[in-house]
C-alpha cells in the first residue's frame, strides 16, 4: 500500500510526467513481456521486407531478361529494382551505382542469385539480434508518440490539483473539470489549523467562506476569479458531488497523506464515517 501512495504522491506532484513515465512502463511490458510481442513483430516486418525485396529482384530479372535491344542490362536491372520498391523501402537509385560499375557484374542471372543469397543471409543475421532487442532501437520512442495522442491540457486546478479534461493543449476556453478532488489532497488545512480540507472545490465555490494563496489576500470562493491568473482562467461549476474514489482514497491512506502534509484529518478535516465504508471495488468501479 505504501509503494501505491508512492505512486500517487508523484501523480499528484508532477501529472504530465506520471503520465509519460506510466505509459512508458505500459509500452514496454506490453512489448516485452512474456508473449515477445516486440520480437514478433520485428520478425514479421522483416519478412515482409524479405518478401517483398525478393519479389523485386525476380519482377526486375524478367523485364530486363526480355529487353534484347538492350546493352546496358543492368543499369536497366537496378533502374526496374529501385522503382519495384518505391512502396516498400527508401532507396535511392543513386546508392546503387556502386554496383552498376563493377565489371564482373554483366550477366542478369548471376547478379539476382547474388541478390537472392545475400538478402537470406542477411535476413538470418538480424534474425538472431531479434530475441535481445529491446525499444531503444526505435528513432522515436513508441511510449513518446502514444503520449502525445492522448495529451491534452495538463492545467491543475489551483485549489484541488484535478487535471483539466480538456483535450487540446493551450485551448481558449476556461479550464475546466467535472469532479474536483478534496482540497487536502493538496494539503490545504483551514487558516491557523493543522486540519485537513475534505471540501470539494466545486462545493466550496458554492459557499461564503474565504480562501487566500500563499498568504495573499483573503477572497470569497464565491468570487475566486478575483484571485487572478490562474485561479481566474478556471471555470469551477458548483457541484457538491464528490466521487466515491476520493472519499475511499482519503480514508483509505489518511494516515500517509497525514504524514505528507504534517497535519490532520480532525475537527473541520474529520473524515465521515461513511467514507470509510466505501470499498475498494466500490470505489474504482465508479471510475470505469
Ligand atoms: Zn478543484
Ligand atoms: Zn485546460
Amino acid at each position: 500500500e505504501q509503494e501505491n501512495f508512492e505512486y500517487f504522491k508523484s501523480y499528484l506532484k508532477r501529472p504530465e510526467e506520471f503520465f509519460q513515465k506510466y505509459i512508458g512502463i505500459q509500452v514496454q511490458n506490453y512489448c516485452l513481456d512474456g508473449s515477445r510481442r516486440l520480437e514478433k513483430l520485428l520478425d514479421s516486418s522483416l519478412n515482409n521486407l524479405y518478401q517483398n525485396i525478393l519479389s523485386a529482384v525476380s519482377v526486375s530479372t524478367q523485364i530486363v531478361k526480355d529487353r534484347k535491344d538492350r546493352e546496358d542490362k543492368v543499369s536497366l536491372w537496378l533502374d526496374e529494382f529501385c522503382r519495384e520498391l518505391t512502396e516498400v523501402i527508401n532507396l535511392p537509385r543513386s546508392d546503387l551505382k556502386g554496383i552498376e560499375h563493377q565489371e564482373e557484374v554483366t550477366d542478369i542471372e548471376f547478379l539476382s542469385r547474388a541478390m537472392a543469397e545475400a538478402l537470406a543471409d542477411l535476413r538470418k543475421r538480424l534474425m538472431k539480434e531479434f530475441p535481445g532487442a529491446d525499444l531503444s532501437s526505435f528513432p522515436r520512442q513508441p511510449h513518446t508518440i502514444l503520449a502525445e495522442h492522448f495529451s491534452g491540457c495538463w492545467a491543475q486546478c489551483p485549489f484541488c490539483g484535478a487535471i483539466c479534461t480538456n483535450t487540446m493543449q493551450d485551448h481558449d476556453a476556461d479550464h475546466q473539470l467535472v469532479f474536483h478532488r478534496p482540497r487536502a489532497l493538496m494539503g490545504t488545512t483551514w487558516h491557523g489549523t493543522d486540519q485537513l480540507v475534505i471540501d470539494i472545490c466545486s462545493s466550496l465555490v458554492t459557499s461564503n467562506l474565504k480562501f487566500r494563496f500563499d498568504n495573499g489576500k483573503w477572497i470569497p470562493y464565491k468570487r475566486y476569479r478575483d484571485a487572478g491568473p490562474p485561479a481566474s482562467t478556471w471555470k469551477i461549476l458548483p457541484d457538491s458531488s464528490m466521487q466515491a474514489y476520493w472519499k475511499w482514497f482519503v480514508s483509505h491512506f489518511r494516515k500517509q497523506l497525514e504524514a505528507l502534509y504534517n497535519a490532520k484529518f480532525q475537527g473541520k478535516g474529520e473524515i465521515p464515517e461513511a467514507w470509510g465504508r466505501i470499498t475498494k471495488q466500490e470505489a474504482l468501479s465508479e471510475l470505469d
